[in-house]
């Protein structure tokens, strides 16, 4: 069996390596090394992936939100809620800019954004909520679309770890994640769907106002060549980045299904273990069905019932498999982030959640036999 890894990059590559290889010297070949021709044409076939109208790369993940924040122009005290399980990113870039993160519970099915949290948490200084489409599931887009319509509020979707994922309205609208709020974020940090071979991010929306704000914003808020008219940052995709994600694009599409195909090997094995709880969605197909993309499988994430979880992981571990824990700790419990408002009783989910999920190895290369131990050494543990 080939050595279980919690994402096989190598293998990956292995299996472009000639186009990527090509793509990459192209850059060293014109030595256009910061927006180079590859920049601009990642960002065109990306517009034209997403369906969405403007994207603007950037130099990763974190700094496509706090700009996307910097874009709508959030000022210090403006509340933006956000989910209590997500990675750090999505608070820090609100706190940074000065803005008031609100963090308010997930559903404990999806583990995403609770809309029903985010109601209760609305102030008049609310300004926009964050849905994160938490391991490669959209979030309930057609509820928090109605809550924003009805208090005004923007919506900031944090994307990294869904592209390529896709939301169905109520009405039938099928539309990918990235291109359901008013501007959204992503990250091609190397072990994410659309992963690149360093750091790198970027912007979408569709909105031509907001999106010449923030190629200003990227650039040291230039709009014309020395002349500053914002205060801007410096947040650059380069080029050598840009060529391995042109490389990687058209592929997109099948690297998802491979992850679908996984999680529904890891489905079927865990369907008869009550300890094991696997990954549920809103969807009517299940999300996993062949013909759907309504989640792509960032992360295969377990709830553990009734079984010790660290146990379970130090097991795992014994038998040289890896595995995570996204996250181990409510982002309302980390020092940077506590809020004399919050209570406890807010983040019943969170708090349990915190204990029950496990995420097993995920990527593009994992194969049958590789699945089979992973399930068994799992089963075992948990049924003994
Ligand atoms: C990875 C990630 C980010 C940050 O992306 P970077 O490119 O690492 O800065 C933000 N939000 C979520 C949910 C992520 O998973």
């Amino acid at each position: 069996m080939k050595k279980i890894q919690m994402v096989d990059l190598k293998g990956q590559y292995e299996g472009i390596k000639n186009t990527v290889n090509n793509s990459i010297q192209e850059v060293l070949d014109n030595t256009a090394y910061i927006n180079g021709p590859q920049v601009h044409k990642f960002q065109e076939e990306l517009e034209k992936y997403l369906n969405v109208k403007h994207v603007i790369p950037c130099a990763n993940g974190t700094d496509a939100l706090q700009i996307a924040m910097m874009g709508l122009g959030l000022q210090p005290g403006d509340e933006v809620i956000t989910a209590d399980f997500t990675f750090a990113a999505t608070v820090e870039v609100i706190a940074l800019l000065q803005l008031t993160p609100v963090l308010v519970d997930v559903d404990p099915n999806t583990f995403n954004i609770d809309p029903k949290a985010i109601e209760k948490a609305i102030t008049p200084k609310t300004k926009a909520i964050v849905p994160v489409h938490l391991f490669g599931q959209a979030a309930n887009m057609e509820a928090i679309t109605t809550i924003a319509k009805k208090h005004d509020l923007f919506i900031i979707e944090d994307n990294a770890q869904g592209i390529g994922a896709s939301y169905t309205f109520a009405n039938g609208t099928k539309k990918k994640t990235g291109n359901l709020g008013h501007v959204a974020s992503t990250s091609f940090f190397p072990s994410k769907n659309l992963g690149c071979y360093g750091d790198g991010g970027a912007i979408f929306t569709n909105n031509d106002e907001l999106a010449h704000s923030i190629r200003g914003i990227v650039n040291h808020g230039m709009y014309q060549r020395y002349h500053h008219d914002v205060v801007g940052v410096n947040s650059r995709l380069d080029s050598i980045q840009a060529a391995v994600l042109l490389a990687k694009l058209p592929n997109l599409d099948t690297y998802n299904n491979a992850r679908r195909a996984s999680a529904r090997k890891y489905n079927d094995a865990f369907k008869n273990i009550p300890q094991i709880i696997t990954p549920v969605t809103h969807t009517k197909c299940e999300g996993i069905c062949d013909t759907c993309d309504c989640h792509v499988f960032h992360q295969y994430t377990l709830k553990v019932k009734d079984a010790d979880r660290d146990a379970l992981v130090a097991h795992l571990n014994k038998n040289n498999i890896p595995c995570g824990v996204y996250y181990p700790i409510p982002l309302h419990a980390q020092k940077a982030y506590t809020d004399k408002r919050y209570l406890e009783s807010d983040f019943p989910v969170t708090n349990q959640l915190v204990k029950e999920v496990i995420s097993l190895p995920m990527h593009t290369e994992l194969d049958d036999e590789q699945i089979a131990f992973i399930t068994k050494t799992v089963i075992d543990f948990v049924t003994k």
